[in-house]
């Protein structure tokens, strides 16, 4: 017979004995559940690859103080994306095929054959994988009787489910279930926010609440495009990235020069023109310190322009644009120092070309 639970119970759950797995196992349950109250390791675990596949390749987030201490987790899917994409640029999205593959690895890293031969990377990959420490830790891990270490029950239960490691299956308690058809909303928000005040500690990212719970900002690059159209400043025949000049409309696209992974939101000013194929194999990094140079020049000069500005178009002007800064020298200062928080968060950046036009 399980307790009666509420919202409080389920976050005193999440506290004690932290890792991200807790916060992962916590998200996973909650968007899977189904009325059978049955969940099978392979669904929890592809919901695992997805999560921890966007904090890892496309945020950058760190998911514990130590790197040297990966989580498994992260180490498989490491290991996966170097074996199938080797040096070549990672999509933003897994596919199917992978989260078939890759849930297989959680649940018994030792099956993942590596392509290189790499002792150190072999001796982990023998490890247990996802669930075996994370399902009897779940709720409170205890050492018991004064042992070094937890001890790790193949099959348990505790108020919120039961697990069978041989049998790979979860079940939900009727409390649980009862629980998260009622608050299914804010039983999400609580983990996440533990999650972020757990990630927080040990990373420095803009808006970490969205990009840790997949909330994913909408790109609404279009409302800036009538800026562009429209502002002689900032509609440039010329691509920022490779610095030719942009010949067909439908090759000219809006870059974040800064990349969105990082900053999670569009910005007029860190918005510039470049030419479509330039912009996806920019991907995921940093505009050159060429870029970076004549990105502040141009928003200096945007900031100076004010009284020019189209009637039309003054009111966007200053919502997405000079409200953002205090003044202008605060325009370099603040991106600048994004860059280098980008930069330190892992974000690789682009090098300057040679003889490129400023
Ligand atoms: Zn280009």
């Amino acid at each position: 017979m399980s307790k009666q639970l509420n919202l409080m119970a389920y976050k005193n759950a999440l506290l004690g004995n932290q890792n991200s797995y807790k916060f992962a196992l916590g998200l996973a349950i909650i968007n899977t559940i189904k009325s059978d109250r049955k969940i099978s390791y392979t669904k929890i675990a592809k919901e695992i690859a997805r999560y921890y596949f966007k904090h890892h390749f496309i945020y950058k987030i760190n998911e514990t103080n130590n790197l040297n201490q990966k989580p498994i987790v992260i180490t498989i899917l490491e290991e996966y994306m170097k074996i199938k994409y080797g040096k070549k640029i990672i999509p933003t999205k897994l596919t199917n095929n992978d989260l078939d593959n890759l849930s297989i690895y959680l649940i018994d890293p030792s099956k993942m054959k590596c392509k290189v031969n790499d002792l150190e990377i072999k001796k982990k990959l023998n490890k247990q994988g996802f669930f075996y420490y994370t399902l009897p830790c779940w709720q409170h891990a205890s050492k018991e009787n004064g042992k070094k270490y937890y001890s790790y029950k193949q099959k348990d239960e505790n108020d919120y489910f039961s697990y069978d490691i041989d049998e790979q299956e979860i079940v939900i308690t009727d409390s649980f279930y009862k629980l998260i058809t009622k608050e299914k909303e804010l039983l999400k928000y609580i983990t996440v926010t533990e999650w972020v005040k757990f990630a927080e500690k040990f990373n420095i990212t803009p808006r970490l609440y969205q990009k840790i719970s997949l909330d994913k900002p909408k790109r609404n690059n279009q409302k800036f495009r009538e800026l562009f159209d429209n502002i002689k400043i900032l509609e440039g025949n010329i691509c920022y990235i490779c610095g030719e000049k942009i010949i067909r409309k439908r090759e000219k696209t809006l870059d974040h020069v800064i990349p969105f992974s990082y900053v999670y939101s569009c910005e007029l000013w860190n918005l510039a023109t470049a030419h479509k194929t330039c912009n996806s194999s920019k991907g995921n990094k940093i505009g050159s310190p060429n870029m970076i140079k004549k990105l502040i020049r141009r928003n200096e000069n945007l900031w100076e322009l004010d009284d020019d500005i189209p009637a039309k178009y003054k009111k966007k002007y200053y919502k997405y644009f000079k409200n953002t800064f205090n003044c202008k020298q605060d325009i370099a200062i603040r991106i600048q120092k994004l860059v280098q928080d980008c930069k330190e968060a892992g974000f690789q950046q682009m090098k300057s070309k040679r003889g490129q036009i400023l």
